[in-house]
């Protein structure tokens, strides 16, 4: 038993989350939360009490999505509250999200698929009378169109509300769950091409083939403490979605360790906190960004600049998404920089940009994380491959088993 046991835990701050785009901002919401991260998580996180009352949940995904704070420093900082055993529900969420990310690495035709996927409904769609009344919270379905303009309005949705507003986005108003899933990463400050388009399509029963999941009245009703209660207004009963193609798996690229002096920091969305990776100092250092490329449509204000300013908070300078080439060029004639360094970006836009940048004369050299070339390689299949590898993980990261 560790020292902090031996005492319970102090009341829950019932109060709501201000997501201020600064790392001390997500620091201090990880330490208010990591104290409850024990047993008050395990038994209340499931409940969705509103966006005033999120003391049972971290909502610390906006900052973890930009690496602002890191799995590591949620993983320290409540390990230090907490045995392993106590810890272990949140522990696991935490997993879900590496899950995610090392999954869709290694499957990356899910995420052109989708996109694929949207524009086809985009084209057939956008105009239809449903999927408008869906994103503007006007299907009659009270706790829907409530999520759908909690999420406009604070760029935050409980993961409880996220389940049942795919599933009955899916299953009850029978949109092409492409469009859903559009409309979360335009609108969620943590909005995630791994996680968000996996979730959407476990929910379908796309990730594990033919399980769907299926929102029903009395789950929400309990689960939202009695706000809400669809009775009658959902479906009762849903085919899982199939898809024509296969998704295979990809090997992971292998990344060489790198110790060059004299570079240029590129700093994107994916990681804000890379620079402690380096092994030397950058001479210069460049915000780039990407976010727009989420999506065809329109960004919510709040997601580009939550990004926004997480790069500019680490790069200490302006940033832009014009032409990468062009700033990574100007950038470094500009310092004498030889080498460019960036962290290695996971399938979505910045990987996008990365991989299509034109002739630049420069090296370009990108850094993994020890934490995602320890844990991607067990996100190969379902969750439980790497679920129980945790305890060997965590000690392998030096961290309580
Ligand atoms: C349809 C749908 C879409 C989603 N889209 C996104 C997304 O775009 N970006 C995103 O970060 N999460 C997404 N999630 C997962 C999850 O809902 C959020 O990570 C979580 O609600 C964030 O709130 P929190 O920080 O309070 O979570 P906590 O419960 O406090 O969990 C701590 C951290 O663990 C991770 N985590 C927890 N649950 C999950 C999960 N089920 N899957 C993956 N990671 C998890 C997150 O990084 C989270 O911040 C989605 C879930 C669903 C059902």
């Amino acid at each position: 038993m560790s020292a902090y046991e031996m005492f319970p835990e102090p009341e829950i701050d019932e109060g709501g989350v201000r997501f201020t785009p600064t790392r001390q901002a997500g620091l201090v919401r990880l330490k208010q939360f990591a104290v409850h991260a024990g047993r008050r998580y395990a038994t209340q996180r499931n409940f969705d009490f509103g966006p005033e009352k999120r003391g049972n949940v971290s909502a610390l995904s906006p900052w973890i999505r930009h690496r602002m704070i890191t799995e590591e420093e949620i993983l320290a900082a409540t390990l230090a509250y907490h045995s392993a055993e106590r810890v272990q529900k949140f522990v696991q969420e935490l997993f879900w999200r590496t899950y995610y990310k090392g999954w869709l690495e290694q499957h990356p035709s899910v995420w052109t698929t989708y996109q694929d996927g949207l524009r086809q409904a985009l084209n057939t769609g956008v105009c239809s009378a449903d999927y408008a009344d869906a994103i503007a919270g006007n299907t009659g379905i009270d706790c829907f169109d409530y999520w759908a303009r909690e999420l406009v309005e604070t760029g935050y949705l409980h993961n409880h509300a996220r389940m049942w507003f795919a599933s009955i986005w899916i299953f009850t108003l029978r949109l092409p769950w492409e469009l859903g899933a559009d409309f979360f990463l335009r609108h969620l400050l943590d909005g995630d091409p791994a996680s968000n388009t996996l979730s959407w399509r476990w929910i379908g029963g796309l990730h594990t083939k033919g399980k769907i999941y299926l929102a029903c009245a009395e789950n929400i009703a309990k689960f939202t403490d009695g706000r809400f209660n669809p009775h009658r207004q959902l479906s009762t009963f849903a085919e899982p979605l199939s898809e024509a193609v296969l998704h295979p798996l990809v090997k992971l690229q292998t990344v060489k360790p790198f110790s060059g002096k004299n570079t240029l920091l590129v700093v994107t969305e994916e990681d804000c906190q890379i620079e402690t990776k380096l092994p030397n100092t950058p001479v210069a250092r460049l915000g780039l960004l990407a976010t727009k490329e989420l999506s065809p449509l329109a960004l919510g204000d709040m997601v580009t600049a939550f990004a926004r300013a997480g790069v500019e908070e680490a790069c200490g300078t302006a940033s832009s998404d014009a032409n990468w080439t062009d700033q990574i060029i100007t950038a470094a004639e500009a310092a004498g920089a030889e080498t460019v360094v960036t962290a290695y970006a996971p399938v979505g836009p910045v990987a996008r940009k990365l991989a299509t940048l034109g002739p630049t004369g420069l090296k370009i050299r990108r850094i993994r994380r020890g934490y995602d070339n320890l844990l991607w390689p067990h996100c190969t299949k379902g969750f439980f491959g790497l679920k129980k590898k945790i305890p060997k993980i965590l000690s392998e990261l030096g961290m309580a088993a």
